[in-house]
């Protein structure tokens, strides 16, 4: 990637240009298909990458320590937050999670995008402290039935668990107008495509495109 310093040929193609990294949200109740989705823009764009945040909740089965959190207990929790190791951190369901500083704030610098799965409270957190490197997505399931068949995983499920799952999905919907963008995804491959629309959008923001300054003035210089 071209840095500011080195001006890029003119003729090199803009999304060469060195552009500042980005924090994308996805945010969903469960039953939504944040899982499916950040797994496939994982996987198959090279230039995000997830944040791992810590956790007080217990490990579950198939879970990778540093993979898929960094799991820690409560007294190293607290002073993680004493030492202010946390870009934000909230209490969901009864556990401790915070997204950690270190890394995210020189790979936003170096042109790294992040994935963060994390709930409204993180993300009013981080849009408070960094307004213009966040960009929020919220995914909403295509019906109330669709959102009840997603949360029955299984047949021997309960009327009390399913009800409490439903509850607690529909009360992680009342913050749909947190944020910037809402995707319904009642299709996994067309949600995908939207949501890696929104990513393209945003990386081509000119406040972004820090290359941009260097590159236009080579355009401009008098031949
Ligand atoms: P789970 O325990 O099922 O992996 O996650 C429970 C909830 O915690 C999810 O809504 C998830 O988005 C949220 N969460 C995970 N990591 C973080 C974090 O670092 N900060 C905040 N605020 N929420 C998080």
């Amino acid at each position: 990637m071209a840095k500011l310093s080195e001006v890029p040929d003119p003729k090199v193609q803009d999304d060469a240009l060195h552009r500042r990294g980005l924090m994308f949200i996805l945010s969903s109740p469960s039953g939504a298909g944040k899982t499916t989705i950040s797994r496939m823009l994982l996987e198959r764009d090279a230039e995000i990458r997830m944040s791992v945040s810590v956790t007080t909740r217990p490990m579950r089965p198939g879970e990778v320590d540093g993979t898929d959190y960094h799991f820690v207990d409560g007294e190293t929790f607290d002073r993680m937050v004493e030492e202010g190791h946390f870009l934000e951190w909230a209490q969901v369901f009864g556990h401790s999670y915070g997204t950690p500083k270190s890394q995210i704030k020189a790979g936003l610098k170096a042109g790294h995008d992040f994935l963060f799965d994390i709930d409204w409270q993180g993300t009013q957190q981080l849009y408070q402290k960094a307004e213009t490197d966040v960009v929020r997505v919220f995914l909403l399931p295509p019906s109330l039935g669709e959102l009840r068949r997603r949360l029955t995983t299984r047949a021997t499920d309960s009327a009390d668990v399913i009800a409490d799952r439903m509850a607690r999905a529909q009360a992680e919907i009342s913050h749909w107008d947190g944020y910037d963008y809402v995707v319904v995804n009642d299709d996994v491959e067309a949600c995908y495509a939207k949501v890696v629309q929104i990513l393209a959008a945003e990386r081509l923001k000119r406040a972004r495109q820090t290359g941009l300054i260097g590159f236009v003035r080579e355009l401009m210089r008098p031949e």
